[in-house]
């Protein structure tokens, strides 16, 4: 079967490298892919917001299955142009992708369904919202939404940051904020695929989205992972596919938008149990990475019953060990990276038995350079986080990188948990 894969990062060089794997796979395109993908794929230039065009190449290459990777192409609707078409999407609908596009969708429906998550509020007007910010008091959870989604998230702890962070986003007219209460505890990721019916569990991890040590400065797109995340034991896994996954299901069957492709729920495991902070509607990048290391099982069949809406009973195996990824970012990142160093040691790298997944990388006159912020993802596994993060950073000192840095203490609470 040919499949095309959308995206060029991290996440989509672990599906290209896992789906590579599959006796079913004749032949994958990725769209436009990086220097690591074309190891597995043919890397085309499709501009994926053209939807009929993406249909046209996928007819003329006989591409019965397309992958995609980020949201952006699904909340604007990609996935519903390619079915219109008759071609099967492992990807939700752009109605289904709005749990990931609107966050006060995403807190009305959870309101709905009674899925567990933090109490909160929508607001455009900031009279009120100073109003219900004193009747909350702090912490408290400031986001934004609607046009002024690009302003992100704030956690307050004084009642002057929280104001300043309405302020800032209710400035525009139109704009919207989601006031929500803090939720205290260890935050999990829960991944399921989903087929417009069921959910079915896809593995659990943790990231670290904070660019320095000890969880600290800005946030990036995510500096490491690991998987499985300690946190989610049986019974919290069960938990949250019956009191979040399994209501959401059926919630979004219900107003007519079934859900399907990969449901992330970032929880929040509290002293009450696991509540949802977001849904994002695609893989995590860099857990997926995590994921695709430990998958003991071949990820073309399970993509394509979810896209065609036949998961079955299916139950994908997994390998006992676990994985962990460190991000080697280029200098300047989250802010402005350096752009067009070398990169040189991939390949001794991966002589250790790690597996190097590229994201910002191009191939200049034959030589490895960085493009982007967020630029290699050195992915190890072991039986235990402990061991998977020495054999991650043993790699990483192979890279010969000298503008690349990267967090040295990838994995550290699941470590601890493994010394208590
Ligand atoms: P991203 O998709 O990058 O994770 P986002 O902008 O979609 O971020 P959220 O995931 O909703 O925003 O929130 C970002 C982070 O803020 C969460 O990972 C969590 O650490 C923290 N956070 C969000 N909501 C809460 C809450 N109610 N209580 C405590 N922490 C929260």
């Amino acid at each position: 079967m040919n499949v095309l894969l959308i995206g060029s990062g991290g996440r989509e060089h672990a599906l290209a490298w896992k789906l590579a794997q599959s006796p079913r796979l004749s032949k994958l395109f990725a769209a436009p892919g990086n220097p690591g993908i074309a190891q597995q794929a043919e890397c085309v230039a499709l501009d994926v917001t053209d939807h009929a065009a993406v249909a046209a190449f996928c007819k003329e290459n006989s591409v019965e299955l397309v992958v995609v990777g980020p949201e952006a192409p699904l909340v604007a609707g990609l996935a519903n142009g390619l079915r219109e078409k008759g071609i099967a999407v492992f990807g939700p609908s752009a109605s289904a992708a709005r749990l990931e596009g609107s966050k006060g969708f995403t807190k009305d429906f959870c309101s709905r369904f009674d899925i567990p998550t933090a109490a909160y509020e929508r607001f455009s007007q900031l009279d009120a919202a100073l109003s219900y910010l004193r009747e909350r008091g702090v912490p408290i959870v400031i986001k934004a939404d609607g046009l002024a989604a690009g302003k992100g998230v704030t956690v307050a702890t004084t009642v002057e940051e929280a104001q300043a962070a309405l302020r800032d986003c209710l400035r525009e007219p139109g704009a919207e904020v989601v006031i929500e209460d803090f939720l205290e505890g260890e935050e999990a990721s829960l991944f399921c695929l989903c087929d417009g019916t069921r959910a079915m569990p896809f593995g659990t991890a943790q990231d670290h989205k904070r660019v320095g040590e000890g969880d600290t400065g800005p946030n990036t797109g995510g500096m490491g992972a690991y998987s499985p995340a300690p946190v989610m034991d049986a019974a919290t896994l069960e938990r949250a596919m019956r009191e979040i996954i399994e209501p959401t299901m059926a919630g979004m069957r219900e107003i007519g938008a079934p859900f399907s492709g990969v449901l992330f729920a970032g929880l929040m495991i509290t002293a009450k149990g696991p509540e949802l902070i977001e849904y994002n509607v695609r893989f995590g990048d860099p857990e997926c990475q995590t994921l695709m290391m430990r998958l003991d099982d071949d990820l073309l069949p399970l993509l394509l019953a979810s896209a065609r809406g036949d998961l079955g009973e299916a139950e994908p195996k997994w390998k006992d060990d676990a994985a962990l990824v460190v991000v080697m970012a280029a200098e300047g990142y989250p802010g402005e990276p350096k752009k067009g160093t070398a990169i040189d040691g991939v390949e001794a790298a991966e002589a250790t038995g790690a597996t190097v997944f590229h994201a910002g990388t191009a191939l200049r006159d034959g030589t490895l350079v960085a493009t982007g912020g967020r630029v290699l993802g050195v992915t190890a596994t072991g039986t235990s986080v402990t061991e998977a993060k020495a054999n991650a950073y043993a790699a990483v000192d192979r890279i010969d990188w000298p503008e690349g840095f990267c967090r040295r203490d990838i994995g550290w609470r699941a470590v601890e948990r493994e010394m208590a």
